[in-house]
């Protein structure tokens, strides 16, 4: 679907690579060039260095959040699912490349049957600096967060996007009593008692949805002692029912998170950082993000690779081409170097921006749901 997109977009970072380029500006690349500048690191053709890694081990979810996966979404076949060997031997490609921080996602990966293998297997790979995980807290019980913690998870990341019960029932489509607003608040609230920190709350706020829950969650932050992330709503969504008018740009979400308290910018983190950061004045110590691809898009200095549940490799979450690696990790005769090879081609391709608002922007087919977000 191609579609002509109006919105004020910033001015970018001076590091920051063109975003707006359209899918016909992309540049042709060749695996010769990759392999004879930049052997065995994960470097793209555009000079950034890839050390974050999305790891997805389920497309499933026990919820269907509105903007993620519509009622009947498609789930890949159970067998195209990759093991759990599978994904740790993934993942240990990927850190014999450079990457350095693993987050496990999906889906949502607290539904998976082997999780807590994974967690320890992931942890256990020399050279993972820190690994982390992002979910949407209805799983999250005393004891799952003790064994998560136990196997070696460092951080957590929940989803929740509005407080009140109505709104989190109408926007993950969810009336189940364990699958609550407040149930993912105690959950939170635990992780936070346990160190799974800093632990951070992503919000996607979407018009006519919860941007009114924006201050209401600001104040969360400031009384349980998490850092929110609010974020732009993004194409990736099943239904492909994303529309411009259905964007609630930063600089809103900025505005209204202020009425929660005076907010002083803190900018990014690091130049790969996903979310710009903002501190209450009167409580230097409680973060508020920003993560504003649309409108602010921060493309040029990105650091992660997505590894799909199906063993496809996503060098972009908008990606329109996806490289298989499941063929050669189901294939005996496969050697760690072809592994190797196949990520650095795809890593080497790497688009250099989304285009989201280029008027021939395809919204891939995959959700983020399928994607690994
Ligand atoms: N199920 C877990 C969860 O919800 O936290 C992990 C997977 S979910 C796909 C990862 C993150 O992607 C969530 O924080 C979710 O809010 C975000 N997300 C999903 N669809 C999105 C969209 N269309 N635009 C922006 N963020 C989205
Ligand atoms: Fe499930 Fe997470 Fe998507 Fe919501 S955002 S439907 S919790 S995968």
């Amino acid at each position: 679907m191609s579609r002509a997109v109006s919105l004020h977009i910033l001015p970018q970072q001076a590091t920051h690579a063109s975003e707006g380029q359209s899918a016909s500006e992309r540049p042709e690349v060749t695996s010769a060039a990759r392999s004879t500048d930049h052997p065995r690191r994960l470097i793209d053709s555009h000079g950034r260095t890839i050390r974050d890694l999305r790891l997805s081990i389920t497309d499933r979810c026990n919820l269907r959040c509105v903007y993620c996966m519509e009622p009947d979404v498609q789930f890949a076949r159970r067998e195209s699912l990759l093991s759990v060997a599978e994904l740790l031997r993934v993942a240990r490609q990927c850190v014999a490349l450079g990457v350095e921080h693993i987050r496990i996602t999906g889906g949502e990966p607290t539904v998976h049957p082997d999780l807590l293998a994974i967690i320890a297997g992931v942890a256990a790979i020399d050279g993972v600096r820190d690994v982390a995980m992002t979910t949407n807290g209805c799983l999250a019980s005393a004891e799952a967060l003790r064994n998560w913690k136990g196997a070696g998870l460092r951080r957590l990341t929940f989803s929740l996007d509005s407080v009140s019960e109505a709104t989190f029932a109408r926007m993950t489509r969810s009336n189940s009593p364990a699958n609550s607003a407040g149930a993912v608040i105690a959950a939170i609230g635990r992780a936070v008692e346990l160190g799974l920190g800093p632990v951070k709350v992503n919000a996607v706020i979407i018009r006519g949805q919860n941007e009114d829950e924006v201050p209401k969650l600001a104040r969360l932050a400031r009384a349980i002692g998490f850092e929110v992330r609010f974020i732009e709503f993004m194409p990736l969504d099943s239904g492909h029912r994303w529309d411009p008018s259905l964007l609630v740009p930063a600089s809103e979400i900025i505005d209204r998170a202020s009425e929660a308290g005076e907010l002083v910018a803190h900018g990014r983190d690091a130049d790969s950082s996903t979310s710009e950061t903002f501190v209450f004045r009167d409580a230097p110590d409680v973060r508020i993000g920003v993560i504003a691809p649309v409108t602010r898009p921060f493309c040029g200095a990105c650091s992660r690779l997505r590894i799909t549940a199906d063993g496809k490799i996503r060098p972009c979450l908008f990606s329109l081409a996806e490289v298989d690696l499941r063929s050669a990790l189901r294939d005996v005769s496969t050697t760690d170097e072809h592994i190797e090879a196949i990520l650095l081609d795809a890593v080497w391709s790497k688009q250099r921006g989304h285009g989201i608002t280029a008027p021939d922007f395809r919204q891939p087919d995959r959700p983020m749901s399928a994607i690994g977000g």
